[in-house]
């Protein structure tokens, strides 16, 4: 911490300052200058967290020399994390993650449906929301307990994990009983007690970036759930609240180098929800990959013209299995290759012949 003076400071107010800070526990070093003082704190800097240090006579203003968040920090841990979903996949690595499917579950068979055809097409996790956070009370607000059930069964009989998102507190055990993965959407991305929760439960978390948040604030986030104890985080950059309206939400493209800068966990992109338009996916997808993420997030629906949500960014199953198609030229351009599908690993594990 580093603490400014202004230029008319009296001895005694200098004298208190440091007083202050000695008495938290820290060490002070002066360093006079023609203009001012300024007042170097040494030592662990969250003793400061609560003296408040601005308000006393003589600040001019206070800098923090350490970022709020550590666990999340890029400085905390050596290695990049990877996070395991399930058996068989993994985000975080060298290869491209892509998870696909509905953005709510609709129903048993367009969820096997719609599940086979992500998979066939390279998808690695299979998504569906059954509890949805609308907009409007009158909108579809997921199947619930049942959509839950549907995501087991399908998990079972596709072979591909799921994530699904989870809205209240009271909900994290029955969901992390369904799902391999929990998403924590951009509207609760600062529930702190939600963020508490889970970082009690045994699963990964996909944390997706609230839609005004800043970049701290949603490493800030992260910091929750994994000072709550659960350190398998996935970051998500899905569109901010920007003033234009062409697009549902504006892909900050900036923050997913910034993040990959700042923090060791791995950082995907959903270019559904950042566009709200089935045209935008496929270069937002690409942009997204070119930035440096490390997957993507993407809704599908059988016939997205019927989806009861968010059907017009949604893509058919022939243009998401077109998109991953020329996906991989883009991971190849960024030095990354795409992730091997589950049917592929399942081959190789049983001829022994890939990991
Ligand atoms: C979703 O993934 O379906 C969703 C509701 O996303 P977000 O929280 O990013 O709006
Ligand atoms: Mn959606």
């Amino acid at each position: 911490m580093i603490i400014i003076t202004r230029p008319d400071i009296s001895d005694a107010e200098l004298d208190h300052i440091r007083e202050r800070v000695e008495s938290a526990g820290l060490h002070t070093h002066l360093s006079r200058g023609e203009q001012r003082t300024i007042i170097g704190c040494i030592g662990d800097e969250e003793r400061l967290a609560e003296v408040p240090l601005r308000s006393l006579p003589g600040v001019e203003s206070v800098m923090p020399v350490l970022k709020p968040y550590k666990r999340a920090s890029r400085e905390f841990s050596v290695d990049r994390t990877v996070v395991r979903i399930g058996d068989h996949a993994t985000i975080g690595g060298q290869a491209i993650t892509v998870i696909a499917g509905p953005c709510s579950v609709e129903g048993r068979d367009m969820l096997h449906e719609t599940a086979a055809a992500v998979r066939d097409a390279g998808a690695t996790v299979l998504r569906g929301g059954a509890f949805k956070p609308r907009s409007s009370p009158y909108s579809f607000q997921g199947l619930g307990r049942a959509a839950l059930e549907m995501l087991t069964e399908v998990r079972a009989a596709e072979g591909l994990p799921v994530v699904t998102e989870v809205l209240d507190t009271r909900d994290v055990d029955l969901v992390a009983a369904h799902a391999d993965m929990l998403q924590v959407g951009a509207r609760n991305m600062q529930n702190f007690a939600l963020l508490a929760e889970l970082g009690r439960v045994q699963r990964p978390v996909l944390l997706k970036r609230g839609l005004s948040a800043t970049i701290t604030e949603l490493l800030m986030a992260a910091e929750y759930i994994m000072a709550h104890g659960n350190t398998s985080v996935v970051l998500c950059e899905r569109g901010i609240r920007t003033f234009e309206r062409a697009t549902r939400n504006t892909l900050d493209v900036s923050a997913i180098p910034v993040l990959k800068r700042e923090t060791h966990l791995p950082v995907i992109v959903d270019p559904s929800h950042a566009g709200g338009d089935a045209e935008l996916v496929a270069p937002l997808a690409f942009a997204g990959i070119a930035a440096g993420a490390d997957g993507l997030i993407i809704e599908v629906h059988p016939s997205p013209e019927c989806a009861l949500s968010d059907g017009d960014q949604s893509l058919a199953p022939p243009a998401f299995a077109s998109l991953m198609g020329r996906l991989g030229a883009f991971a190849e351009a960024a030095g990354r290759s795409m992730s091997t599908p589950v049917a592929a690993r399942r081959v190789g594990a049983l001829t022994g012949t890939a990991a």
